[in-house]
C-alpha cells in the first residue's frame, strides 16, 4: 500500500511513497535494537547534549524549507509552521541545557554507605505520532528519548510521509549515528508487530482514543511501557468578572489556532450567564472579522484548510447531528465552496447533554458555547467529559480561579491564558486523555529505568 502526500489546500497529490513489507520492517527494527548498546554505552550524556545543540542549528538553518513541507502536507498557515519548527529548536536548546541535571544520579540517604537513583535508558522506544503538529509532536517524544540514550523509532501519520522523512534527515544532518532515529514507512496495520518485536521496550502514542486503546492493549500484553496523549475537550471557563475583550481574544486564538486541530485547543466555552450575551456577540464579531481565506503559504491568509477531507467530513457530521438535536449555529457550519478542505469558523450554542457537541471532541474550527449559572455549575460542566487534558479559566478573581483550577479534572489548567505546551512544564492528561507526561524533567524520565543502586 502506498502513502500519499496530498496538499489539503488544493486536493492535489504531491508525492507518493511505497510502504515497507514485513520482512524489511522486522530487519530494520532488529538492526536498530543492535545499535542500542553502542549509542547508550559509547556516548556520554554531554555528547548527546552537544548533538541537541547541533540539531537546533539544523532546524533553524532549514526552518523555511521544513515549514513549507509542513504547510504543503497538512495545510497549516506557513507562519504557524515556521513557529512549530522554531519550537522544536527551543526544545533541543532546553534539554541540551537541563538534561544533565535532570538525569544526574540522585543520592538518597537510606542507611547504606551509599544509595542512589540512576536514570538509565530502556532501549528502543516506538513513537506513534499524529499529523496535526507533524514536527513538534515527534520532537517532543524523540528528543528526550534519545538524549537519555534510547533509540527512537517513528511511525508517523500516513498523511505526512514527507515530514516523517525530513525529520530523519534533520537527525542525520545534526550528526546522530544511523539508527538512533529511524522513520518506519508503515501504516497503522504494522504497528502491532513493532510493539511485539523483542527489541522494542516502550511506546509513546499521540493521537485518537481508539488508536491509544489499541496500542496500549498490545503493549499491555507484551508488558511494555506506554505513554498516551489522546486529545481532549478542553473547557474555557469565562467568569462574570472576566475581562471580556481579553477573553474573546483568547477564545479566538485558543479555538482556531492550527484550524482547531489541536489536542489542547479550547473546545467548550463555558460562560457565566451574567455576561453570556455580551461574550457571544463579541466572539461572533471577532470570528467573522478575523479570517481571510486563501493559500496557507500566503502571508495574508488567516483561514487555512483542515488537514484531510475525511476529518472535515467527520467534524461536519458532528455539527449536523448536534443541530438536528437543537443546537444553533451562530456563525459558520459549512464547508467553503472552493477547492481544498476549508471549513467556515463555526460557533454553536443552545447545547444539551444528548448532543455530540456536549460529549465528543470536535477536532477542527468549531467552538461550542455553554451557559453556566454560577462557578460551581461552570466547573461541573467543565468536568462533564470523558477527557481531561487541559483547560482555562478567565477571571479577575485569581484566588477563586485557582481553587477552581485545582478542581478541574485535567492535566493542566491555565488562568487568564489559553493552554499551551512549554518544554519547562509537564504535559499530559487524565481520564480518557491518556497517561504519562511529556516535556520537563517528568517527560525525560518516562522512558528511563529509574534504577536503585545500594552499597552496604
Ligand atoms: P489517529 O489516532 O488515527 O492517528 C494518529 C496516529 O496513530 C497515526 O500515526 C496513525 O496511523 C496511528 N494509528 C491509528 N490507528 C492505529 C491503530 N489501530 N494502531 C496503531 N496505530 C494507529 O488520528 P486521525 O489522523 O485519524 O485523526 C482522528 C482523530 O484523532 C482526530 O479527530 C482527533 O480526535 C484525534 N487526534 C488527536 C491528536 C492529538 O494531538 N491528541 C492528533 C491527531 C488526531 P495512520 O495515520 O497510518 O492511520
Amino acid at each position: 500500500m502506498a502513502m500519499k502526500s496530498i496538499n489539503p489546500a488544493t486536493g492535489e497529490e504531491i508525492a507518493e511513497f511505497d510502504t515497507w513489507d514485513q520482512a524489511t520492517l522486522d530487519d530494520v527494527v532488529t538492526q536498530v535494537g543492535y545499535g542500542f548498546a553502542d549509542w547508550a554505552k559509547l556516548t556520554t550524556l554531554e555528547e548527546r547534549c552537544l548533538l541537541l545543540k547541533r540539531m537546533a542549528d539544523v532546524l533553524r538553518d532549514d526552518q523555511d524549507i521544513l515549514a513549507e513541507l509542513i504547510t504543503l502536507e497538512m495545510g497549516k498557515l506557513y507562519s504557524e509552521a515556521q513557529a512549530e519548527v522554531e519550537k522544536c529548536a527551543m526544545l533541543c536548546d532546553y534539554y541540551a541545557e537541563h538534561a544533565p541535571a535532570q538525569l544526574a544520579d540522585e543520592i538518597i540517604e537510606s542507611g547504606a554507605s551509599k544509595s542512589y537513583v540512576a536514570y538509565l535508558p530502556l532501549g528502543v522506544v516506538l513513537g506513534v505520532m499524529p499529523w496535526n503538529y507533524p514536527f513538534w509532536q515527534v520532537f517532543r517524544f524523540a528528543v528526550p528519548a534519545v538524549t537519555v540514550g534510547n533509540m527512537a523509532l517513528l511511525k508517523h501519520a500516513s498523511n505526512v510521509p514527507q515530514c516523517a522523512l525530513a525529520i530523519q534527515e534533520v537527525f542525520r544532518k545534526a550528526g546522530y549515528p544511523d539508527g538512533v532515529f529511524t522513520t518506519l514507512m508503515i501504516g497503522a496495520d504494522k504497528v502491532e508487530s513493532v510493539i511485539r518485536h523483542p527489541a522494542v521496550q516502550a511506546v509513546s502514542l499521540t493521537g485518537s482514543e481508539p488508536a491509544g486503546r489499541k496500542v496500549a492493549a498490545v503493549a499491555g500484553e507484551e508488558l511494555k511501557k506506554t505513554v498516551l496523549e489522546l486529545g481532549g475537550s478542553d473547557a474555557f471557563i469565562v467568569m462574570d468578572d472576566a475581562h471580556i475583550k481579553t477573553a474573546v481574544e483568547g477564545a479566538v486564538k485558543g479555538r482556531f489556532l492550527n484550524m482547531g486541530q489541536s489536542c489542547i485547543a479550547s473546545k467548550r466555552f463555558i460562560v457565566d450567564s451574567m455576561i453570556y450575551d455580551e461574550f457571544i456577540e463579541a466572539f461572533k464579531t471577532a470570528v467573522e472579522d478575523k479570517f481571510v481565506v486563501g493559500d496557507p503559504m500566503d502571508k495574508e491568509t488567516t483561514l487555512a484548510p483542515m488537514a484531510r477531507q475525511d476529518l472535515l467530513d467527520e467534524l461536519h457530521g458532528q455539527v449536523t447531528a448536534s443541530v438536528e438535536l437543537g443546537a444553533e449555529i451562530v456563525t459558520g457550519g459549512y464547508q467553503l465552496d472552493r477547492p481544498g478542505c476549508y471549513y467556515a469558523p463555526t460557533i454553536l450554542t443552545n447545547i444539551s447533554s444528548n448532543m455530540p457537541a456536549f460529549s465528543e471532541e470536535f477536532f477542527g474550527p468549531v467552538a461550542i458555547v455553554l451557559k453556566a449559572t454560577e462557578p460551581a455549575h461552570a466547573l461541573g460542566l467543565a468536568n462533564a467529559t470523558d477527557f481531561g487534558l487541559g483547560g482555562s479559566i478567565w477571571s479577575n478573581d485569581i484566588a477563586t480561579a485557582e481553587t477552581m483550577a485545582r478542581g478541574m479534572e485535567s492535566g493542566a489548567t491555565y488562568i487568564n491564558s489559553i493552554t499551551f505546551s512549554d518544554p519547562r512544564l509537564p504535559f499530559g492528561g487524565v481520564k480518557n486523555s491518556g497517561y504519562g507526561r511529556e516535556l520537563s524533567e517528568h517527560g525525560i524520565r518516562e522512558f528511563t529505568n529509574i534504577k536503585t543502586i545500594w552499597i552496604k
